[in-house]
């Protein structure tokens, strides 16, 4: 059964490139980060939704999920016994730019046996993570392959997702901010540039970000190399590269994770 989306869609930026070398293995379709060398992005029990974004799989087929919140901002990890310590440091020190930013309104926290739903930060096939809430127990999968996905970048996209933000230019008013190129899109891909409704979405009363931690790339999924995302405003052409290369949260970044947190 297909349940409505509601999706805080606006936060920020999909940033991710900074130390990250481009070759055409970033052609992966599944890989919105511009990083190489990653498996395409995989798990067992859900399929994909823009590229780095798990929705749970029910009855065989993709159900769409209304995102939760995690209760009084407050998330249980627990890590994956694969991380070293140095590569554990880097994911933490992702988790500490939101509880920092957002005056420790959203924590994370070491998962105990009273949790009945937590992050599990685990080295699977790709970078990716479920949106917001999504299990009612037990671990919700947050993949962060080794090497390639354990950048700081690339986990703070990733937790943000788990807070409930889908990517910046999925907003219903992207295309007063963007031009999408469809004929730079890898064949096939073309729903990674899906807009959502009004209705299904929340833009949080919020601007557009170029700048977002959950913005694409301009040559996201770019068969050619050459733009998928371009920039059609004054404030946007200013962007255009380094969209979706950021390394941090963007001041809209911080405003919206504050705002659907209800943080003071
Ligand atoms: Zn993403």
């Amino acid at each position: 059964m297909l349940h409505c989306v509601k999706l805080v869609l606006c936060l920020t930026f999909l940033s991710c490139e900074a130390h990250v070398i481009r070759s055409k293995d970033s052609a992966d379709a599944s890989n919105v980060f511009g990083l190489t060398g990653l498996a395409k992005n995989n798990a067992t029990d859900a399929t994909f939704m823009q590229g780095d974004i798990a929705m749970p799989k029910q009855d065989g087929r993709t159900a769409f999920i209304r995102s939760s919140k995690w209760p009084d901002g407050t998330v249980p990890v627990e890590f994956d016994s694969s991380y070293s310590t140095a590569q554990k440091n880097i994911i933490i020190g992702a988790m500490s730019e939101i509880t920092k930013n957002t005056n420790n309104c959203i924590r994370f926290v070491w998962r105990t046996t009273n949790h009945p739903v937590w992050l599990r930060i685990f080295p699977g096939q790709g970078c990716w993570s479920y949106m917001g809430k999504a299990m009612q127990k037990g671990p919700q999968d947050l993949s962060l392959q080794i090497p390639g996905c354990v950048h700081h970048q690339v986990a703070l996209h990733e937790f943000i997702h788990a807070l409930g933000f889908v990517h910046e230019q999925t907003r219903p008013d992207r295309d007063q901010y963007v031009r999408i190129q469809t004929q730079n899109i890898v064949s096939g891909q073309d729903h990674n540039f899906d807009v959502f409704s009004r209705t299904d979405t929340n833009m949080l009363g919020l601007p557009y970000d170029f700048g977002s931690i959950m913005h694409y790339r301009s040559d996201a999924f770019s068969s050619n190399g050459r733009p998928t995302i371009v920039p059609t405003t004054s404030v946007g052409k200013s962007w255009e590269s380094r969209m979706g290369r950021g390394e941090k949260m963007s001041a809209l970044d911080i405003q919206k994770l504050k705002k659907y947190y209800s943080c003071s």
